[in-house]
């Protein structure tokens, strides 16, 4: 539906890796015939599922494809020009550095080149604003995690605001976050921004309720934090009294498994008590999604009218990192586009 398209949109939630499209997938297997990775091994079609565990497997395949300088140059152009061409106004990409110690790319350079490609487009002209978020991923521990801090630290410190804080991820049924919380504390005091992948599976409240005493900026998932997913509501006034933004995911969450039906997503507790609730696409290219098919696929299942959504895509606005001059600038252009959208 081109309402949906040309709806101007926020995307808070986007792992590089899981956002490569088939074409470009493509251009990496032609440029690694010897790795033998067939086409349908880093895509999760439409009506398939798969469990977390397998999804984990999904980006391991990628990973592989994508191990140097000029990958990640060419996935991080790609992924930008599409999400600009989905109608994506600001996106907060994140990505988990890599060493590759057999091409050389080490994390500083990983980092160094996702700015290139940010301001590669931006020197192209491309309609979208693009910053970045390093992401820790929780199944390498304490110690990675503070180098990935001071590295996020440096960069925040020398990328013109390009570099605004840190994701935590990875595969949650992994690691302990306590063994994370110095270096998340540390993160938060040295001003960078904290988005926290909570309770994705069930056995993590007593994880989240720990982690939300930072408090972190903004929540990926979330998904069994409410009672009525069997959380509590103890987690769920922490969440309200911070007022801590919720990035939810609907496809990646059925295909995933962690939530059973669409009508079933948690998107409709928090959404109903007017919590902050930001629709993502999480990993457009796995999950074989993009974010004007994440907003028509929220207002089908909640029977969302178009000035709902509009005010959803607006309010998510107010969820972003970078700083309020460029909220009421995004403000301007959602005020500037609404009529040639309605
Ligand atoms: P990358 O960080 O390499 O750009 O993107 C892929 C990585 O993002 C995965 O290896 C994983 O650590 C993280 N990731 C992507 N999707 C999900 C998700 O749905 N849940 C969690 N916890 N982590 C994810």
């Amino acid at each position: 539906d081109v309402f949906y398209r040309e709806l101007p949109k926020v995307e808070l939630h986007a792992h590089l890796n899981g956002s490569v499209s088939c074409p470009t997938i493509e251009k990496l297997i032609s440029r690694k015939p010897q790795l033998n990775i067939g086409h349908g091994m880093t895509a999760i079609g439409k009506g398939q599922r798969r469990t977390l565990d397998e999804c984990f497997q999904v980006f391991k395949v990628i990973h592989q494809l994508v191990d140097t300088e000029e990958d990640i140059l060419m996935v991080a152009t790609d992924v930008i020009k599409e999400f600009a061409a989905d109608g994506v106004k600001y996106l907060e990409l994140r990505s988990t550095p890599r060493e590759e110690k057999h091409t050389g790319l080490t994390k500083k350079s990983y980092i160094e080149t996702v700015i290139e490609a940010i301001k590669q487009c931006k020197s192209e002209g491309v309609d979208i604003d693009v910053r970045f978020l390093v992401a820790i991923d929780r199944r390498n521990g304490t110690e990675v995690a503070m180098e990935t801090v001071k590295l996020a630290e440096d960069f925040m410190l020398s990328s013109d605001g390009l570099v605004l804080g840190l994701d935590l991820s990875g595969d949650p049924t992994v690691g302990h976050g306590k063994d994370l919380l110095p270096a998340l504390q540390k993160a938060k005091n040295c001003g960078l921004k904290l988005s926290l992948h909570l309770s994705e599976v069930p056995s993590q409240l007593e994880e989240s309720d720990l982690l939300l005493d930072l408090p972190p900026d903004r929540i990926g998932h979330g998904t069994f934090l409410h009672p009525a997913m069997g959380g509590s509501q103890g987690l769920v006034d922490k969440v309200v009294k911070h007022n801590i933004p919720l990035e939810l995911c609907l496809t990646s969450n059925v295909k995933g498994q962690t939530v059973a039906r669409y009508s079933d997503h948690h998107f409709k507790h928090w959404y109903q008590m007017g919590h902050p609730s930001v629709i993502c696409t999480d990993d457009k290219g796995v999950f074989s999604t993009d974010l004007s098919q994440e907003y028509q696929l929220a207002a089908s299942t909640f029977d969302l009218s178009r000035e709902a959504v509009w005010k959803l895509s607006h309010d998510a606005i107010d969820c972003i990192f970078a700083p309020d001059t460029v909220k009421q600038q995004l403000k301007q252009k959602w005020i500037d586009l609404k009529p040639h959208v309605f």
